[in-house]
């Protein structure tokens, strides 16, 4: 049996260890210290438009900040994407707000701007306009974000950008990061950079930063003792994953560069069977980091479906995984206001994402063509 191929795994590019090792060195073992500072001015330098980056804990962290900043409170709408990780969602039962679900359009897989305009209209005609809209790039494809940011800003709602899973991806050449009022990154163990464990909110301006250090720090008011005035929360990044993180960004242009090459491969494989689609980019419009590559079987009531791929693949130890189960069929959701929703329930029936990794051999590329080919013929 070859040796498990995994879905997503780490790639270290081989400098992590030395910003690592410096903090042992100079005993920066802290949540702040010269790694944090560098990696976001790393990533502040990468996005551009004057984006001024915090980094925390995880990327759901960065979302329950986001939603605090939004001024997002108790008993408040917030329209969010339904076809996403429960990371993008979970933070609005955090704050005690209501999630309104949106549906997905079938080119990008992304929160349908439509769908959205029709949720943002409904509210106000019900004496309740939404607070917060949260949308999400799945598996790097960028969102028609542009639309969706200009309909919040004409309808006066506040817009957070969930790009955990698309540094590296732009629409009609911006960075997917520095769309709407506030933006997120991960750098969990499977994203396009890891850092083991680790998040940033991406703001736009210095002050929006430095009330997310704040909020991110206990909420500590300037004094010396230690004095409170509102609630806050433990969130702050570590100098030590921070610096893993300083590493990663040295290598993210060559990694984004290996998992487009993927895609490539797999359009390659995928050719010539006609039962089967690849998630790719609409027009021009769109660059996708290509995070993860997907498929779609183009009909549901097959004799091969995506759950027997699924299978016939993880017995040759290939990792395989259905698309995210959309927010409003999911049992802690149920019940939950939601526009449309048939296409995220069909993309979830018939998707399924296949191993990604810029890490991936030529070699793991020959045994899962082999088997993709064999489980078609
Ligand atoms: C990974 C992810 C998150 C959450 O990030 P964590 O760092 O794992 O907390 C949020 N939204 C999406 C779309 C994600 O893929």
């Amino acid at each position: 049996m070859n040796e498990k191929i995994w879905l997503s795994s780490p790639h270290m590019g081989g400098t992590e260890q030395k910003y690592v090792n410096e903090a042992f060195d100079t005993n920066w073992v802290a949540p702040l210290g010269p790694n944090v500072n560098g990696f976001e001015k790393d990533l502040e330098t990468y996005l551009g438009h004057d984006s001024h980056v915090a980094c925390v804990t995880t990327g759901t962290a960065a979302i329950h900040l986001a939603l605090i900043i939004a001024g997002v409170e108790r008993g408040d709408d917030v329209l969010c994407q339904t076809f996403t990780f429960c990371g993008s969602a979970n933070p609005i039962a955090y704050v005690g707000a209501t999630p309104v679900f949106i549906d997905s359009e079938e080119d990008t897989w992304n929160m349908s701007p439509e769908l959205l305009e029709e949720a943002i209209l409904s509210g106000i005609a019900n004496g309740k306009k939404p607070k917060a809209v949260l949308a999400v790039h799945l598996y790097g494809m960028p969102a028609r974000i542009a639309e969706i940011e200009a309909i919040c800003k004409k309808h006066g709602v506040f817009l957070i950008e969930d790009a955990a899973e698309a540094l590296g991806s732009t629409y009609k050449g911006k960075k997917c990061g520095t769309f709407g009022d506030l933006s997120i990154l991960s750098f969990n163990g499977n994203k396009i950079i890891t850092t083991s464990g680790g998040g940033a909110l991406v703001c736009r301006d210095a002050e929006t930063k430095s009330r997310a250090i704040f909020l991110a720090t206990q909420a500590r008011d300037e004094a010396p003792h230690y004095q409170h005035s509102e609630i806050g929360h433990n969130y702050r990044m570590s100098n030590i994953v921070a610096g893993i993180g300083r590493g990663q960004m040295e290598v993210l242009d060559a990694h984004v560069a290996l998992r487009q090459k993927n895609n490539d491969f797999y359009k390659e494989v995928f050719s010539t069977i006609e039962e089967v689609s690849i998630f790719e980019e609409p027009n021009s419009d769109f660059i996708s980091n290509h995070w993860l590559s997907a498929i779609t079987f183009n009909s549901e009531n097959m004799n091969r479906n995506r759950e027997k791929l699924r299978i016939f693949l993880l017995n040759l130890n290939i990792e395989s995984r259905p698309l995210w189960k959309p927010m409003h069929m999911q049992p802690v959701f149920s019940g939950a206001k939601t526009f449309g929703g048939t296409v995220s329930e069909s993309l979830f029936e018939r998707g399924l994402c296949l191993p990604s990794g810029s890490n991936l051999t030529t070699s793991q590329k020959s045994s899962i063509e082999k088997a993709i080919k064999n489980y078609f013929s």
